[in-house]
Protein backbone atom coordinates (compact mmCIF):
# COMPACT_ATOMS: atom_id res chain seq x y z
CA UNK A 1 0.00 0.00 0.00
CA UNK A 2 1.05 3.54 -0.59
CA UNK A 3 -0.22 6.77 0.80
CA UNK A 4 -1.50 9.62 -1.37
CA UNK A 5 2.09 10.83 -1.94
CA UNK A 6 3.20 7.48 -3.32
CA UNK A 7 5.15 6.52 -0.20
CA UNK A 8 5.11 2.84 0.55
CA UNK A 9 3.28 2.42 3.87
CA UNK A 10 2.58 -1.29 4.02
CA UNK A 11 3.92 -4.58 2.65
CA UNK A 12 2.61 -8.04 3.55
CA UNK A 13 4.34 -10.90 5.36
CA UNK A 14 4.59 -12.83 2.10
CA UNK A 15 6.32 -9.96 0.36
CA UNK A 16 8.84 -9.80 3.21
CA UNK A 17 9.40 -13.54 2.98
CA UNK A 18 10.02 -13.26 -0.75
CA UNK A 19 12.40 -10.30 -0.51
CA UNK A 20 14.01 -11.46 2.73
CA UNK A 21 13.93 -7.94 4.16
CA UNK A 22 12.35 -6.47 7.28
CA UNK A 23 9.22 -4.34 7.26
CA UNK A 24 11.18 -1.17 8.10
CA UNK A 25 13.82 -1.80 5.47
CA UNK A 26 11.19 -2.38 2.87
CA UNK A 27 9.19 0.73 3.77
CA UNK A 28 12.33 2.84 3.62
CA UNK A 29 13.51 1.51 0.26
CA UNK A 30 10.06 1.21 -1.34
CA UNK A 31 8.53 -1.83 -2.95
CA UNK A 32 10.33 -1.31 -6.27
CA UNK A 33 13.76 -1.97 -4.89
CA UNK A 34 13.46 -5.75 -4.99
CA UNK A 35 12.41 -5.78 -8.65
CA UNK A 36 14.86 -7.23 -11.13
CA UNK A 37 16.84 -4.49 -12.86
CA UNK A 38 15.60 -5.37 -16.34
CA UNK A 39 11.99 -4.65 -15.38
CA UNK A 40 12.44 -2.05 -12.64
CA UNK A 41 12.58 1.19 -14.66
CA UNK A 42 9.59 0.25 -16.78
CA UNK A 43 7.53 -0.85 -13.77
CA UNK A 44 8.24 2.37 -11.90
CA UNK A 45 7.45 4.49 -14.93
CA UNK A 46 4.19 2.64 -15.52
CA UNK A 47 3.19 2.83 -11.87
CA UNK A 48 3.81 6.60 -11.71
CA UNK A 49 1.79 7.08 -14.86
CA UNK A 50 -1.18 5.08 -13.50
CA UNK A 51 -0.83 6.71 -10.12
CA UNK A 52 -1.03 10.22 -11.55
CA UNK A 53 -4.09 9.34 -13.56
CA UNK A 54 -5.62 7.17 -10.79
CA UNK A 55 -5.81 4.27 -13.19
CA UNK A 56 -5.64 0.57 -12.37
CA UNK A 57 -2.08 -0.65 -12.54
CA UNK A 58 -0.85 -4.09 -13.64
CA UNK A 59 2.67 -5.26 -14.31
CA UNK A 60 4.76 -8.38 -14.55
CA UNK A 61 8.26 -8.42 -13.17
CA UNK A 62 10.85 -10.66 -11.63
CA UNK A 63 11.53 -10.34 -7.97
CA UNK A 64 14.97 -11.05 -6.62
CA UNK A 65 14.72 -13.05 -3.41
CA UNK A 66 17.33 -12.79 -0.67
CA UNK A 67 17.68 -16.56 -1.03
CA UNK A 68 18.76 -16.01 -4.65
CA UNK A 69 15.45 -17.35 -5.90
CA UNK A 70 13.95 -15.43 -8.78
CA UNK A 71 10.16 -15.19 -8.86
CA UNK A 72 8.01 -13.97 -11.71
CA UNK A 73 5.27 -11.81 -10.21
CA UNK A 74 2.03 -10.36 -11.45
CA UNK A 75 0.94 -7.26 -9.62
CA UNK A 76 -2.36 -5.44 -9.69
CA UNK A 77 -2.91 -2.14 -7.96
CA UNK A 78 -5.90 0.13 -7.57
CA UNK A 79 -6.47 3.57 -6.08
CA UNK A 80 -8.35 3.56 -2.77
CA UNK A 81 -10.35 6.35 -1.16
CA UNK A 82 -11.12 7.38 2.40
CA UNK A 83 -14.66 7.60 3.81
CA UNK A 84 -15.05 11.10 2.45
CA UNK A 85 -14.21 9.89 -1.03
CA UNK A 86 -10.79 11.57 -1.07
CA UNK A 87 -7.93 9.74 -2.80
CA UNK A 88 -5.83 7.97 -0.15
CA UNK A 89 -3.25 6.01 -2.12
CA UNK A 90 -2.81 2.71 -3.95
CA UNK A 91 -3.40 -0.83 -2.70
CA UNK A 92 -2.09 -3.73 -4.66
CA UNK A 93 -1.56 -7.45 -4.61
CA UNK A 94 1.26 -9.53 -6.02
CA UNK A 95 0.93 -13.13 -7.19
CA UNK A 96 3.76 -15.57 -7.82
CA UNK A 97 3.37 -16.63 -11.47
CA UNK A 98 6.75 -18.39 -11.84
CA UNK A 99 5.14 -21.73 -12.67
CA UNK A 100 2.85 -20.15 -15.26
CA UNK A 101 5.75 -18.31 -16.82
CA UNK A 102 7.81 -21.45 -17.16
CA UNK A 103 4.85 -23.26 -18.72
CA UNK A 104 4.47 -20.33 -21.11
CA UNK A 105 8.16 -20.56 -21.99
CA UNK A 106 7.84 -24.32 -22.51
CA UNK A 107 4.81 -23.75 -24.73
CA UNK A 108 6.78 -21.23 -26.82
CA UNK A 109 9.68 -23.67 -27.16
CA UNK A 110 7.17 -26.35 -28.06
CA UNK A 111 5.60 -24.28 -30.84
CA UNK A 112 9.06 -23.52 -32.22
CA UNK A 113 9.99 -27.19 -32.08
CA UNK A 114 6.64 -28.35 -33.49
CA UNK A 115 6.87 -26.04 -36.50
CA UNK A 116 10.38 -27.24 -37.14
CA UNK A 117 9.47 -30.91 -36.74
CA UNK A 118 6.49 -30.54 -39.07
CA UNK A 119 8.43 -28.61 -41.66
CA UNK A 120 11.30 -31.07 -42.00
CA UNK A 121 9.26 -34.03 -43.30
CA UNK A 122 7.24 -31.74 -45.57
CA UNK A 123 10.43 -30.34 -47.12
CA UNK A 124 11.68 -33.85 -47.69
CA UNK A 125 8.36 -35.05 -49.19
CA UNK A 126 8.29 -32.01 -51.43
CA UNK A 127 11.85 -32.70 -52.63
CA UNK A 128 11.06 -36.28 -53.61
CA UNK A 129 7.77 -35.38 -55.27
CA UNK A 130 9.61 -32.75 -57.35
CA UNK A 131 12.23 -35.32 -58.29
CA UNK A 132 9.59 -37.79 -59.46
CA UNK A 133 7.76 -35.05 -61.35
CA UNK A 134 10.95 -33.98 -63.12
CA UNK A 135 11.73 -37.51 -64.20
CA UNK A 136 8.17 -37.88 -65.41
CA UNK A 137 8.24 -34.61 -67.37
CA UNK A 138 11.63 -35.37 -68.96
CA UNK A 139 10.19 -38.55 -70.35
CA UNK A 140 7.50 -36.50 -72.20
CA UNK A 141 5.75 -38.55 -74.88
CA UNK A 142 8.23 -41.41 -74.88
CA UNK A 143 7.56 -44.59 -73.02
CA UNK A 144 8.30 -43.77 -69.41
CA UNK A 145 11.68 -45.15 -68.45
CA UNK A 146 11.91 -44.54 -64.77
CA UNK A 147 14.61 -46.20 -62.84
CA UNK A 148 12.84 -48.63 -60.55
CA UNK A 149 15.32 -47.89 -57.82
CA UNK A 150 14.78 -44.14 -57.91
CA UNK A 151 11.03 -44.54 -57.76
CA UNK A 152 11.22 -47.12 -55.01
CA UNK A 153 13.58 -45.19 -52.79
CA UNK A 154 11.74 -41.90 -53.33
CA UNK A 155 8.38 -43.42 -52.49
CA UNK A 156 9.97 -45.22 -49.54
CA UNK A 157 11.25 -41.94 -48.12
CA UNK A 158 7.93 -40.21 -48.77
CA UNK A 159 6.05 -43.01 -46.98
CA UNK A 160 8.42 -42.83 -43.98
CA UNK A 161 8.02 -39.07 -43.68
CA UNK A 162 4.24 -39.38 -43.94
CA UNK A 163 4.29 -41.86 -41.04
CA UNK A 164 6.34 -39.38 -39.03
CA UNK A 165 3.97 -36.52 -39.82
CA UNK A 166 0.93 -38.62 -38.98
CA UNK A 167 2.45 -39.52 -35.62
CA UNK A 168 3.25 -35.92 -34.78
CA UNK A 169 -0.21 -34.77 -35.76
CA UNK A 170 -1.99 -37.50 -33.79
CA UNK A 171 0.09 -36.56 -30.72
CA UNK A 172 -1.06 -32.98 -31.14
CA UNK A 173 -4.67 -34.10 -31.52
CA UNK A 174 -4.41 -36.28 -28.40
CA UNK A 175 -3.05 -33.33 -26.49
CA UNK A 176 -6.07 -31.18 -27.39
CA UNK A 177 -8.42 -34.07 -26.62
CA UNK A 178 -6.88 -34.43 -23.15
CA UNK A 179 -7.04 -30.70 -22.53
CA UNK A 180 -10.71 -30.56 -23.42
CA UNK A 181 -11.50 -33.76 -21.47
CA UNK A 182 -12.46 -35.63 -24.63
CA UNK A 183 -10.02 -38.53 -24.65
CA UNK A 184 -12.48 -41.42 -24.76
CA UNK A 185 -11.46 -44.93 -23.83
CA UNK A 186 -12.62 -47.96 -25.75
CA UNK A 187 -13.10 -50.62 -23.12
CA UNK A 188 -12.59 -54.25 -24.24
CA UNK A 189 -11.15 -57.52 -23.01
CA UNK A 190 -7.96 -58.57 -24.76
CA UNK A 191 -4.80 -60.63 -24.46
CA UNK A 192 -2.16 -58.29 -22.99
CA UNK A 193 0.84 -60.43 -23.95
CA UNK A 194 -0.40 -60.54 -27.51
CA UNK A 195 -0.87 -56.78 -27.58
CA UNK A 196 2.71 -56.28 -26.31
CA UNK A 197 4.01 -58.67 -28.97
CA UNK A 198 2.10 -56.83 -31.70
CA UNK A 199 3.47 -53.45 -30.68
CA UNK A 200 7.00 -54.81 -30.42
CA UNK A 201 6.63 -56.46 -33.81
CA UNK A 202 5.65 -53.11 -35.38
CA UNK A 203 8.62 -51.36 -33.79
CA UNK A 204 11.01 -54.09 -34.89
CA UNK A 205 10.11 -53.25 -38.50
CA UNK A 206 11.41 -49.72 -38.04
CA UNK A 207 14.55 -50.31 -36.02
CA UNK A 208 17.60 -52.28 -36.97
CA UNK A 209 20.09 -51.42 -34.24
CA UNK A 210 18.23 -52.46 -31.10
CA UNK A 211 17.06 -55.94 -30.28
CA UNK A 212 13.77 -55.70 -28.40
CA UNK A 213 13.55 -58.51 -25.90
CA UNK A 214 10.17 -59.42 -24.43
CA UNK A 215 9.61 -61.55 -21.33
CA UNK A 216 6.13 -62.25 -20.08
CA UNK A 217 4.55 -64.37 -17.39
CA UNK A 218 1.17 -62.74 -17.77
CA UNK A 219 -1.70 -64.97 -18.75
CA UNK A 220 -5.37 -64.54 -19.48
CA UNK A 221 -7.53 -61.58 -20.33
CA UNK A 222 -6.93 -57.94 -19.53
CA UNK A 223 -9.61 -55.22 -19.63
CA UNK A 224 -9.00 -51.68 -20.86
CA UNK A 225 -8.40 -49.71 -24.05
CA UNK A 226 -6.14 -51.92 -26.14
CA UNK A 227 -5.12 -49.28 -28.70
CA UNK A 228 -4.45 -46.59 -26.11
CA UNK A 229 -2.36 -48.92 -23.94
CA UNK A 230 -0.55 -50.03 -27.08
CA UNK A 231 0.19 -46.38 -27.74
CA UNK A 232 1.67 -46.02 -24.23
CA UNK A 233 3.94 -48.99 -24.78
CA UNK A 234 4.92 -47.81 -28.24
CA UNK A 235 5.89 -44.45 -26.79
CA UNK A 236 7.97 -45.99 -24.00
CA UNK A 237 9.82 -48.34 -26.36
CA UNK A 238 10.38 -45.63 -28.97
CA UNK A 239 11.81 -43.38 -26.25
CA UNK A 240 13.97 -46.24 -24.96
CA UNK A 241 15.42 -46.64 -28.46
CA UNK A 242 15.72 -42.92 -29.14
CA UNK A 243 17.52 -42.13 -25.89
CA UNK A 244 19.97 -45.05 -26.10
CA UNK A 245 21.76 -44.62 -29.42
CA UNK A 246 24.86 -46.45 -28.19
CA UNK A 247 23.02 -49.47 -26.80
CA UNK A 248 21.88 -52.50 -28.71
CA UNK A 249 18.95 -53.78 -26.69
CA UNK A 250 15.75 -52.71 -25.00
CA UNK A 251 13.92 -55.06 -22.66
CA UNK A 252 10.20 -55.31 -22.04
CA UNK A 253 8.93 -57.25 -19.00
CA UNK A 254 5.32 -58.10 -18.49
CA UNK A 255 4.10 -59.51 -15.17
CA UNK A 256 0.91 -59.80 -13.25
CA UNK A 257 -1.53 -61.75 -11.15
CA UNK A 258 -5.30 -62.00 -10.90
CA UNK A 259 -5.59 -58.34 -9.84
CA UNK A 260 -2.94 -56.37 -11.68
CA UNK A 261 -0.47 -56.16 -14.51
CA UNK A 262 2.86 -54.42 -14.73
CA UNK A 263 4.78 -53.51 -17.87
CA UNK A 264 8.38 -52.47 -17.61
CA UNK A 265 10.53 -50.99 -20.36
CA UNK A 266 14.27 -50.86 -19.73
CA UNK A 267 16.97 -49.19 -21.74
CA UNK A 268 20.72 -48.70 -21.40
CA UNK A 269 20.87 -45.12 -22.62
CA UNK A 270 21.59 -41.60 -21.45
CA UNK A 271 19.38 -41.87 -18.35
CA UNK A 272 17.42 -39.17 -16.55
CA UNK A 273 18.40 -36.90 -13.71
CA UNK A 274 16.50 -37.57 -10.47
CA UNK A 275 15.19 -34.00 -10.38
CA UNK A 276 13.34 -34.68 -13.65
CA UNK A 277 11.61 -37.92 -12.58
CA UNK A 278 8.20 -36.32 -12.13
CA UNK A 279 8.68 -33.38 -14.51
CA UNK A 280 9.07 -35.52 -17.65
CA UNK A 281 5.40 -36.52 -17.35
CA UNK A 282 4.32 -32.88 -17.59
CA UNK A 283 3.24 -31.20 -20.81
CA UNK A 284 6.10 -29.94 -23.01
CA UNK A 285 8.78 -30.87 -20.50
CA UNK A 286 12.04 -32.05 -22.02
CA UNK A 287 15.13 -32.71 -19.92
CA UNK A 288 17.73 -30.04 -20.49
CA UNK A 289 21.34 -30.77 -21.28
CA UNK A 290 23.79 -30.90 -24.12
CA UNK A 291 23.08 -34.54 -24.88
CA UNK A 292 19.29 -34.22 -24.61
CA UNK A 293 19.08 -31.32 -27.04
CA UNK A 294 20.24 -33.47 -29.92
CA UNK A 295 17.18 -35.77 -29.73
CA UNK A 296 14.11 -34.67 -31.65
CA UNK A 297 10.83 -34.59 -29.75
CA UNK A 298 7.89 -32.60 -28.52
CA UNK A 299 7.85 -33.37 -24.82
CA UNK A 300 4.24 -34.52 -24.95
CA UNK A 301 4.53 -38.29 -25.45
CA UNK A 302 4.95 -39.10 -21.75
CA UNK A 303 2.25 -36.62 -20.78
CA UNK A 304 -0.21 -38.43 -23.06
CA UNK A 305 1.03 -41.81 -21.81
CA UNK A 306 0.54 -40.84 -18.17
CA UNK A 307 -2.96 -39.52 -18.89
CA UNK A 308 -3.93 -42.81 -20.53
CA UNK A 309 -2.48 -44.82 -17.65
CA UNK A 310 -4.21 -42.66 -15.03
CA UNK A 311 -7.50 -43.02 -16.87
CA UNK A 312 -7.03 -46.78 -16.34
CA UNK A 313 -6.51 -46.13 -12.61
CA UNK A 314 -2.89 -47.09 -13.06
CA UNK A 315 0.47 -45.51 -12.29
CA UNK A 316 3.54 -44.76 -14.38
CA UNK A 317 6.98 -44.21 -12.84
CA UNK A 318 10.57 -43.97 -13.82
CA UNK A 319 13.80 -44.93 -12.14
CA UNK A 320 17.07 -44.11 -13.77
CA UNK A 321 20.71 -43.34 -13.39
CA UNK A 322 22.44 -40.78 -15.59
CA UNK A 323 24.53 -42.48 -18.23
CA UNK A 324 23.36 -45.94 -17.26
CA UNK A 325 19.79 -46.19 -18.53
CA UNK A 326 16.18 -45.89 -17.48
CA UNK A 327 13.34 -48.14 -16.36
CA UNK A 328 9.76 -47.06 -16.98
CA UNK A 329 7.12 -49.05 -15.09
CA UNK A 330 3.41 -49.01 -15.77
CA UNK A 331 1.19 -50.61 -13.13
CA UNK A 332 -2.40 -51.31 -14.08
CA UNK A 333 -5.37 -52.96 -12.42
CA UNK A 334 -6.38 -55.96 -14.48
CA UNK A 335 -9.85 -54.57 -14.93
CA UNK A 336 -10.08 -50.90 -13.97
CA UNK A 337 -13.87 -50.86 -14.06
CA UNK A 338 -14.22 -53.36 -11.25
P1 LIG B 1 10.02 -36.30 -26.25
O1 LIG B 1 9.20 -36.14 -27.49
O2 LIG B 1 10.81 -35.09 -25.90
O3 LIG B 1 10.83 -37.56 -26.25
P2 LIG B 1 8.45 -37.38 -24.01
O4 LIG B 1 7.25 -36.78 -23.36
O5 LIG B 1 8.28 -38.74 -24.61
O6 LIG B 1 8.91 -36.33 -25.10
O7 LIG B 1 9.61 -37.41 -22.96
C1 LIG B 1 9.87 -36.26 -22.16
C2 LIG B 1 11.36 -36.15 -21.84
O8 LIG B 1 11.74 -37.23 -20.96
C3 LIG B 1 12.28 -36.28 -23.03
O9 LIG B 1 12.46 -35.04 -23.68
C4 LIG B 1 13.56 -36.79 -22.40
O10 LIG B 1 14.29 -35.74 -21.87
C5 LIG B 1 13.06 -37.66 -21.24
N1 LIG B 1 13.02 -39.09 -21.55
C6 LIG B 1 11.92 -39.82 -21.85
N2 LIG B 1 12.23 -41.13 -22.02
C7 LIG B 1 13.55 -41.24 -21.82
C8 LIG B 1 14.49 -42.35 -21.82
N3 LIG B 1 14.11 -43.59 -22.08
N4 LIG B 1 15.78 -42.06 -21.52
C9 LIG B 1 16.18 -40.79 -21.25
N5 LIG B 1 15.36 -39.72 -21.23
C10 LIG B 1 14.06 -39.93 -21.50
Amino acid sequence: MTDRDRNNIFVSETWLRWTGRTFNEEIKRGWFSAIYEDEREKTIERFFECFNERKNFTAEFRLMGSDGKVRWCLTEGKPYYDINGAFAGYAGSVADITELKSLEQRKDDFIKMASHELKTPITSINGYVQLLLNIYQDAEGEALQLSRNTVKSSLGTIAKQVVKLTRLISELLDLTKIESGKLDLNYTGFDLTEMVEEVVQDIRLTTSKHAIIVESNFEGMFYGDKDRLGQVLMNLINNAIKYSPEADSVEVYLEGDSKKASIQVRDHGIGIDKKDFTKIFERFYRAEGKAEQTYPGFGIGLFIASEIVHRHNGTIDVSSEKGKGSIFTVNLPRDFRQ
